[in-house]
């Protein structure tokens, strides 16, 4: 079945927008030719683009649906919906907050199973291990079944909030890193240090704050530095891939710009979070912003957008993570308030604006940290992540000069809150394509059934 799109801007290296129609045949890109030089061949379907800014389809490659397991909180059917809404046509799913966790091949194929059914964009998984399999030496058999089962790479933690997915220590890390360069598999870490965090929370705790400052004192700020130093040494010392997650101190960032000038294979992402808000948006929003690692100060937003615009910081995922809202989320105590929020369908919108209205980065460059590079670290590239001949025709179709207001009330997340409520911005999803059809129009509609959504597997 052949599709053209007809009369869609999209970016060149250096920024500039060329009007251009897209042939796509059975969801792969064809062609591109100038716009409308020509009709659409006979049985050729036309689809007018009205001259939409057309980006590759986000890839957020660091989401929690919560499925199967948690799906109070959010399942893979209204998170896919926020995605698609939010022009991102590619998700990549951690292991570690559905249940049973992505640990073994069983696993995942039990989550395969609960999800196959609701997905409305494509999506991908990490795989995990624990420190069990480690210990017994299990994980050097489980790691290349998970791999050969399609997995993006294996997520670690040095402090966790989840029984059903504990920390690895030091020792564990190593034997993982080591594994995984074994298996050429790509690790990725969130990063605090458990003593330093658990010490200072503890002592917080015990002073009696409960105050949403209490948690971002407690948690403190050298805990990612200290953990990121680590991690690094243990991917140069063992040549590991090594990927950090939600990067959110100035430190941190300092941190992988000179692991990445040594030579170590070292990625890292951000979220929107930690680049727009920080310690006073904190106070101001009580528990509904608490997320982990917590917000930090508005020097740290300056300093991640540095590391953004100059390439130390990879790419822009959400680490969307909802609580029940409001019973997880709404307390005068931070420490029972569940950490985490939804993002994905805010992600392009807002990273659009801020980066490219507010802070002058090219819409190519936008492509790139929104789509192509995680697309390419995470094992998706080319099929996803770019608008080239031969890849899906995975399109976010955007207004550019529509105006837009956040409101937490338009997410089709399952529990709808968001930090950034009431945020005026400019540029509105109108139409999203997933390999060549449409899963969202901006009245509301998601053409596409449930289900559509396909498992991608990492090359
Ligand atoms: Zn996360």
């Amino acid at each position: 079945m052949q599709k053209l799109f007809q009369n869609a801007q999209i970016a060149q290296p250096d920024g500039m927008l060329l009007a251009v129609d897209i042939l796509v045949t059975d969801g792969i890109i064809e062609k591109f030719s100038p716009a409308l030089a020509e009709p659409a061949p006979a049985g050729v379907a036309a689809i007018d683009l009205h001259g939409l800014f057309v980006m590759p389809g986000g890839v957020d490659g660091h989401v929690h649906f919560d499925d199967p397991g948690f799906t109070e909180r959010e399942d893979f059917g209204t998170g896919t919906m926020g995605a698609a809404a939010g022009g991102v046509t590619t998700i990549v799913d951690m292991p570690c907050t559905s249940l049973p966790p992505v640990t073994t091949s069983d696993n995942f194929k039990t989550k395969m199973r609960a999800v196959e059914s609701k997905a409305y964009v494509d999506y991908a998984f990490w795989g995990g291990t624990t420190p069990t399999f480690i210990d017994s030496g299990t994980f050097r058999r489980l790691l290349p079944e998970l791999k050969k089962l399609g997995v993006v790479g294996i997520k670690a933690y040095t402090i966790s909030g989840m029984q059903t997915y504990p920390r690895l220590d030091t020792r564990q890390m190593v034997m993982l890193f080591e594994a995984a360069r074994d298996f050429n598999m790509l690790v990725a870490v969130h990063a605090e240090d458990y003593f330093l965090a658990t010490y200072y929370t503890d002592k917080i705790i015990r002073e009696g704050r409960s105050d949403p400052l209490a948690y971002k004192d407690g948690r403190t700020y050298d805990a990612e530095p200290l953990a990121v130093s680590t991690v690094l040494a243990l991917a140069r010392r063992e040549h590991t891939r090594v990927h950090i997650v939600h990067m959110s101190t100035s430190a941190g960032v300092d941190l992988v710009r000179q692991a990445k000038g040594q030579g170590i294979d070292a990625t890292t992402e951000t979220c929107p979070h930690y680049l727009l808000l920080n310690r006073e948006d904190f106070v101001r929003l009580g528990s509904l912003a608490k997320c982990t690692p917590p917000l930090r100060d508005r020097y740290d937003n300056e300093v991640l957008w540095a590391g953004l615009l100059d390439g130390t910081i990879d790419y822009v995922t959400t680490d969307h993570a909802a609580g029940i809202y409001p019973r997880e989320k709404v307390t005068d105590n931070i420490w029972n308030a569940y950490a985490g929020m939804p993002g994905v369908q805010l992600r392009v919108p807002l990273m659009l604006y801020e980066a490219c209205a507010v802070r002058g980065m090219n819409l190519y460059r936008f492509g790139e940290i929104m789509s192509t590079n995680p697309a390419k670290r995470l094992g998706l590239f080319p099929r996803k992540g770019i608008l080239a001949v031969g890849s899906d025709a995975d399109f976010a179709c955007i207004d550019l000069n529509a105006p837009m207001t956040v409101h937490a009330e338009d997410l089709y997340a399952k529990n709808k809150y968001t930090p950034f409520e009431g945020r005026e911005l400019r540029g509105v999803v109108r139409q999203t394509f997933v390999r060549g059809s449409q899963v969202y129009d901006s009245s509301g509609e998601f053409p596409a059934r449930a289900g559509y959504g396909k498992f991608i597997k990492a090359v």
